[in-house]
């Protein structure tokens, strides 16, 4: 039972001050796993105000100071594996070695490529007799999700911290753990006081307060859309700096001249990861007509390779996170079958054996058009969507009906046809095959998928202001 009932600020644990506390469920068993406090607007304010006094001294840091601090918590981050590996399993049921190889290590990678590519990174430019300099933003109020918990904080932090911006955290209330294991991180590694303050809390009140706060610079906010709205909405009263990670609903397009065992195995790699619960999953599959049959006797050999159960044994797909999760997972797989697509696998209920816990069955649909919601909606759980196309632009046109834009995946052979794809996408990253994560690469969305770009040195960028200097010709 772990008992996270401070906050930090200024470079030390605080009682919150008020009283609230919020139990943190084991989506695997049910089971409370720890506590928060709930922080206040009280706290908040402390946090903003600490962040802000660190400006005049972090933001005038130099490029080696910050690259040295990148990497004494890169050191320090790869001492707590262990304890990141079970704070993560424990507060999303993420399998442990998902928990390791894709959380834990996306985290890490962040904050060791950031210090990489900030060697080079230019922040001042001569053009004549115009000097064009970047400055760090100011304070940043960062507001993440629970899906991955140390991917969207750490990605966040050391674009800011690059860029000699301070800030203060506000991480998903039901997966706090990993926050506060990267807060001590930051302690250990000597971040100076006030460039990171963590207030835990519920979206209503410290998600909100950071948006509308008169003292915080940027709002970057990685989550729904809806809420991404009102973040939006909040943050134009004071004219704050927005950066929005919004939702999904990507295609992955199959090619006439993909291998099907290969396309079907990475569409439900993909759409069963993290028990579907990432933004960029793929969860419309388009196949050409001619290759359904074949492409679905494909998928059914591939799924129990996947297998479903506990994060601590040797399985592929945990729990939802939450009861929540689970009930609007549910909704939508019976919204398929009202709606008329053909169930190829899983459906509604939970996995035999695994009645304790937040299990799904990772779902399949076929005959599915567009149009159906279960196309058109973030679904956030292992669910397929199988939808066919008879010529490659109506393909394209299929992946570009929604009102999303994060990602998109090809597989194939032809060079040609993977590049008109690829350039026809509306999506702010295309992944072709099995192409492997690139920690340099941008990554943000098109449309409703949000606004600016986090990894590398466009995380860097985000979190930087643009000044000219005219008239100064040396
Ligand atoms: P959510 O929008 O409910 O919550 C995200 C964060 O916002 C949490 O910390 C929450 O406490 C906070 N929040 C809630 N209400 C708020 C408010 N009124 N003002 C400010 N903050 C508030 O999202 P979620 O359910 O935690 O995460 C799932 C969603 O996140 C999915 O839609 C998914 O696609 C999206 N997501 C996007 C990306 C990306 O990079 N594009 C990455 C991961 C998740």
């Amino acid at each position: 039972m772990r008992n996270y009932l401070k906050h930090f600020i200024n470079g030390e644990w605080v009682e919150s001050t008020g009283s609230e506390t919020m139990d943190v469920i084991n989506p695997a068993t049910e089971k409370v796993a720890g506590r928060i406090s709930l922080g206040t607007l009280e706290d908040l304010d402390h946090a903003v105000q600490a962040a802000r006094e660190a400006i005049p001294t972090f933001s005038t840091t130099s490029r080696e100071e910050r690259i040295q601090m990148l990497e004494a918590i890169s050191d320090e981050y790869e001492k707590r594996k262990d304890d990141f590996v079970d704070a993560i399993t424990e507060e999303l049921g993420s399998p442990r070695s998902l928990s390791e190889n894709v959380h834990y290590s996306m985290g890490l990678n962040h904050f060791r490529e950031t210090a990489r590519l900030l060697k080079d990174f230019s922040f001042t430019e001569k053009r004549g007799d115009t000097t064009i300099i970047k400055e760090a933003v100011g304070v940043s109020g960062l507001i993440t999700p629970w899906n991955f918990p140390t991917n969207q904080t750490s990605t966040k932090i050391a674009g800011a911290f690059a860029a000699g911006s301070p800030v203060v955290l506000k991480p998903a209330e039901i997966t706090p753990f990993a926050a506060v294991i990267l807060a001590e991180v930051f302690e250990a590694a000597g971040v100076p006081k006030g460039v990171f303050n963590l207030v835990n809390g519920t979206g209503e009140v410290i998600g909100n307060g950071i948006s509308s706060h008169p003292d915080i610079d940027l709002v970057s906010f990685t989550g729904s859309s809806a809420v991404g709205q009102k973040v939006m909405e909040n943050a134009a009263k004071t004219i704050k700096k927005v950066a929005l990670e919004l939702g999904g609903k990507s295609p992955l397009i199959v090619l006439e001249d993909a291998d099907l065992k290969e396309a079907a195995k990475i569409a439900v790699s993909n759409v069963v990861m993290n028990t579907g619960q990432v933004c960029t999953a793929a969860t419309r599959t388009l196949v050409p007509k001619a290759m359904h049959d074949d492409f679905i006797e494909a998928v059914k050999a591939v799924l129990p390779r996947f297998p479903v159960g506990d994060p601590n044994g040797k399985n592929f797909v945990g729990p939802l996170v939450a009861q929540k999760q689970w009930d609007r997972v549910q909704s939508y797989i019976q919204k398929g079958i009202d709606e008329g697509a053909t169930l190829v696998a899983g459906g509604p209920g939970k996995p035999e054996g695994l009645e304790t816990g937040y299990f799904v069955k990772p779902t399949v649909f076929t005959n599915v058009k567009n149009d159906m919601v279960i196309a058109r909606e973030e679904i956030f759980g292992p669910v397929m969507s199988i939808i066919t196309y008879e010529t490659l632009d109506e393909a394209i046109a299929i992946a570009n009906d929604t009102e999303y834009g994060l990602a998109g995946y090809i597989v194939g052979k032809d060079e040609g046809t993977i590049n008109k794809v690829a350039s026809s996408i509306r999506a702010g990253q295309i992944r072709v095959n099995k192409a492997q994560t690139d920690f340099s690469a941008p990554f943000g969305g098109y449309k409703k998928s949000g606004i600016g770009r986090e990894w590398g040195d466009f995380g860097i960028e985000e979190y930087l202001e643009v000044k000219a200097v005219l008239g100064m010709s040396s």
